[in-house]
């Protein structure tokens, strides 16, 4: 399609989108309520920071009312005899969640919070050796990753400088080729135990090959994990098919489940009756039908869910929930072929402001290939990034910085319009004056 810069041919998208009223089962905030100082007033802001923290849905509250009337009316009884009896509450989430990350219901179960997870999955898939002990990341990995990985080389007595590979794109590039990382896989060879990456990168923005990723790492013998935090709920996934070993997500980016939300945890089916992993185990993994005699000696469910360790956290599971139906009701096919227009007309405002003033330029880092990305661009200013996100803000978008040069902004299919891009890029021009 050919975009225009006219405001009246975003009001044209907006009016074509089959999704578009979506946006109307979201809070969206307004700028009385961010900002501190111009103007406020109760105009919607641009939220653009939904791969931060995504939206609320309008549904949430009575979702968690629900359990909160329940636990009020019932007690512990609720676990039994609540509208949706807690033993189970999990279990509600499994189908939407395997459905989002391309898995088999018995690969998924939503546990604990995402770098917990990190932990307990290293616990079973990195199982280093002296001769096989590397991990591989991308360089600049999310911190929490970094540290976990970090303090799991050391869990194992290895020094993270030789344990931990990184990757680094090549001079005068953003991005990392798949070519290259294959090939890294590669040279690494029988040193290499696991790679462990994010799925989409929170940095670039960058959708990382995982078919192709996790074929290299399974032909030198090591495992394939992936942080999917930037990627649930925003790009496809078919971790099943891709044969990936594990991955883990958090639900409050993407996923609109609210700060701190739950996680979900991908084990591919390979594993599913594999007692003889290594893992730390806990009451809620054993087998369902003994729990409660309250035995002696582990014995894991099958699958994913033979990885929990407590029983489950109702409140943030309950938001989870309101969140997934609407994920439901929308369409993961739907939502991606508007994100990729959503992105992509964001994309073509911003060069086309490059081309109509002088005064800013601004690059995109993120991959110009739609298959190579999600929602995100992340965009570097070529002068004082920070001021200017400052400015964006006070003018009512809210996107954010990242350290050390990156504004990332992410419209979301489910609730951004096309007038947001545009009103972003209206804002633009009117601060290069
Ligand atoms: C958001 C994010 C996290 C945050 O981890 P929590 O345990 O949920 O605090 C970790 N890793 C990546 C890649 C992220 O994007």
């Amino acid at each position: 399609m050919n975009f225009e810069t006219t405001k009246d041919f975003a009001q044209q998208l907006d009016k074509n989108d089959s999704l578009a009223h979506f946006r109307y089962k979201f809070w969206i905030p307004t700028l009385n309520s961010v900002s501190k100082n111009t103007n406020p007033s109760k105009e919607e802001t641009v939220y653009f920071c939904g791969n931060s923290l995504g939206l609320q849905p309008k549904t949430t509250k009575a979702y968690i009312e629900q359990e909160l009337e329940d636990w009020k009316n019932l007690g512990v009884e609720g676990h039994f005899h609540g509208k949706n009896p807690w033993l189970f509450y999990h279990k509600l989430l499994t189908k939407q969640t395997a459905k989002i990350v391309g898995a088999k219901e018995i690969e998924v179960v939503v546990m604990n919070n995402l770098t917990v997870n990190l932990h307990l999955l290293m616990v079973s898939f990195y199982r280093p050796t002296q001769k096989r002990f590397k991990i591989l990341m991308e360089g600049g990995a999310f911190p929490s990753d970094q540290y976990a990985v970090e303090s799991q080389v050391k869990f194992h007595g290895f020094s993270p400088n030789d344990a931990i590979v990184e990757l680094i794109p090549r001079t005068g590039e953003d991005t990392l080729r798949t070519e290259d990382i294959t090939k890294k896989i590669e040279d690494l060879g029988d040193s290499l135990a696991l790679v462990m990456i994010g799925g989409v990168n929170y940095y670039t923005g960058q959708f990382f090959d995982l078919e192709k990723i996790t074929a290299a790492a399974h032909k030198v013998g090591a495992t394939a994990g992936f942080d999917l935090a930037h990627a649930a709920g925003n790009v496809p996934l078919q971790l099943h098919e891709w044969n990936v070993d594990f991955a883990t997500w958090c639900s409050y980016k993407y996923l609109n489940s609210g700060a701190g939300g739950t996680s979900g945890v991908f084990i591919h089916e390979k594993y599913a009756d594999d007692d003889l992993l290594p893992r730390f185990a806990g009451w809620w993994g054993h087998d369902e039908k003994a729990r409660f005699q309250m035995k002696k000696g582990f014995i894991p469910m099958r699958g994913a869910e033979g990885w929990q360790l407590s029983n489950a956290q109702i409140l943030p599971m309950a938001a989870h929930k309101a969140s997934l139906d609407i994920f439901e009701e929308a369409g993961f096919e739907n939502l991606r072929q508007k994100s990729e227009q959503l992105t992509a007309y964001m994309e073509f405002l911003i060069e086309s402001f490059n081309k109509e003033q002088s005064k800013i330029k601004i690059k995109i880092i993120t991959p110009k290939n739609k298959a190579e990305r999600g929602c995100q661009l992340s965009l570097v200013f070529d002068k004082e990034g920070k001021k200017y996100h400052e400015i964006l803000t006070q003018k009512g978008v809210i996107s954010d910085w990242r350290e050390p040069n990156v504004i990332r902004i992410a419209p979301i299919p489910l609730y951004n319009s096309f007038m947001d891009c545009y009103r972003f890029y209206a804002i633009l021009k009117e601060i290069a004056g």
